[in-house]
């Protein structure tokens, strides 16, 4: 644990995997620390999930994704990076959270319950997925309400409200509707987003103009309770609508505690750490980010397709400094 490492890279997910390559290519010592499994976000994706990115657009060091479908699966996906983690010998403490960093007058101090670490440079790639956009309303906090949304078989025949008006939303309104389950899903925006992708959202269309699927758009939640929603729709009035579960897919941000931590300016609207766009450098010298974090709240700017992308340009600036 004290060894002083040229780099820790925080956040085993693509972007973070894609640094460690380049360090390791660099030779570089480096450690990725994440506080969960290997690729933790995409393991808690939803079960059934196909990505949206054909394999090619995911991959990272070079080393070809293949898989039988245009668009891989989830399973794909984690046997991928697992396979890519053992080509490149990348080195990797798993289950291990950074709770804290400290700067020194030479190195940085990386804690964590196994320890304290001591680096020259961090990269941060802890990317969004366990921090949802919380609706802070009344009943959120039940047990029937999940902000993730994993598989549609246990709600056969319930009354489900999907909140939401994105991809996560739509993806999971249509496989709770084809599994039996009777689905509202709540918007609050008059229409359904146009990011919804091409093929998913004539789908979700369709099965709200035929009736198999229930829409309030321009609605709000406002309350939870045990057998019920409260949706506040266009015209301010209230409905009470029978319930059973809630899924309340209304997206996620960084944690923005190791970016406080660290001392690094932010961008005041998006909460994106302030970076030299050439090298990814904080305006903490020798701090980096690397992935999704780096577009702050605006997750859906960066994602695997050019998040992967950062740690090479990272590993350069670092390896132009020594
Ligand atoms: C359902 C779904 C489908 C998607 N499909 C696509 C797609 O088809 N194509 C595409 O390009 N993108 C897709 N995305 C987006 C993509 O998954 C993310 O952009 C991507 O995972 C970001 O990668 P990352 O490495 O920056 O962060 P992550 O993959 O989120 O990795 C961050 C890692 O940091 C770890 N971590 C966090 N905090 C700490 C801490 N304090 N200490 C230690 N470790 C920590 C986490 O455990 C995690 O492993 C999809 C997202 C979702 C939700």
């Amino acid at each position: 644990m004290n060894t002083a490492y040229d780099v820790i890279i925080i956040g085993a997910g693509p972007a973070g995997l894609a640094a460690a390559i380049e360090a390791e290519k660099g030779g570089l010592t480096y450690c990725v620390i994440d506080k969960g499994g290997i690729v933790n976000s995409l393991q808690h994706f939803p079960g059934t999930m196909t990505f949206f990115s054909t394999p090619e657009l995911l991959e990272i060091g070079g080393v070809p994704f293949t898989s039988a479908s245009m668009r891989p699966t989830r399973a794909d996906g984690l046997e991928y990076y697992r396979r890519v983690a053992d080509h490149f010998h990348l080195v990797l403490r798993l289950y291990d959270e950074v709770t804290e960093i400290r700067r020194g007058p030479v190195h940085f101090e990386v804690l964590t319950p196994m320890g304290i670490s001591t680096c020259r440079s961090i990269i941060l790639a802890t990317g969004y997925y366990d921090h949802p956009n919380m609706l802070s309303i009344p009943g959120e906090h039940l047990p029937k309400v999940s902000h993730y949304y994993h598989e549609p078989y246990s709600f056969y025949r319930q009354r489900v409200a999907v909140i939401g008006g994105k991809n996560s939303a739509a993806i999971a309104a249509l496989e709770l509707f084809r599994h039996g389950a009777h689905v509202t899903v709540i918007h609050r925006h008059p229409v359904f987003d146009s990011g919804i992708k091409y093929w998913i959202l004539p789908d979700l269309l369709n099965r709200i103009h035929e009736g198999s699927i229930a829409a309030c758009v321009n609605s709000s939640v406002t309350e939870i309770r045990a057998d019920a929603v409260v949706v506040c729709g266009p015209d301010n009035e209230a409905r009470v609508l029978g319930n059973d579960f809630v899924f309340a897919l209304t997206g996620y941000h960084p944690d923005t505690r190791l970016i406080g931590m660290c001392g690094m300016a932010v961008d005041a609207e998006t909460q994106a750490p302030v970076v030299d766009a050439a090298t990814y450098e904080t305006s903490v010298p020798g701090v980096y980010v690397a992935g999704s974090i780096a577009a702050g709240k605006d997750n859906n700017k960066i994602f695997i397709e050019n998040g992967r992308l950062h740690g090479k340009t990272v590993i350069d600036a670092i390896l132009s400094k020594r």
